[in-house]
């Protein structure tokens, strides 16, 4: 098994269209002494993809504003639920979007989908 191939994809938008996610493992907002996610609540979950059999760490991200709330998601390639949960041993929320080493994908209110780099 090894991480979904959205991520060997050019177009940030097939790569979230490719995605079909079911739930694997929910390690919820916090853990390892840390909070798994940015702003002021979130989550982290391991997710395989439908289409490929992939892994896929999400973190899910809440920014609680004056009138609206923000939306933000990661989406990391991980190869193994060891890998997903070394990484949440390894980074709180902001270090894992600034610390993660390979491109991911990243969403804003479910309608802005980018590659981090
Ligand atoms: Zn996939």
């Amino acid at each position: 098994m090894s991480k979904c191939i959205a991520f060997d994809m050019k177009s940030a938008f097939d790569a979230w269209d490719h995605m079909k996610l079911e739930t694997v493992e929910n390690y919820g907002g916090r853990a390892y002494g840390h909070y798994l996610h940015t702003w002021d609540d979130g989550e982290r979950i391991l997710a395989r993809c439908k289409n490929c059999g992939g892994y896929i760490l999400i973190q899910s991200s809440e920014f609680h504003g004056m009138e609206d709330d923000d939306y933000y998601g990661d989406y990391f390639p991980v190869d193994s639920p060891e890998e997903a949960d070394e990484l949440n041993r390894k980074y709180d929320g902001w270090e894992i979007e600034t610390e993660f080493p390979d491109r991911y994908l990243m969403t804003q209110n479910l309608c802005v989908i980018y590659w981090s780099k």
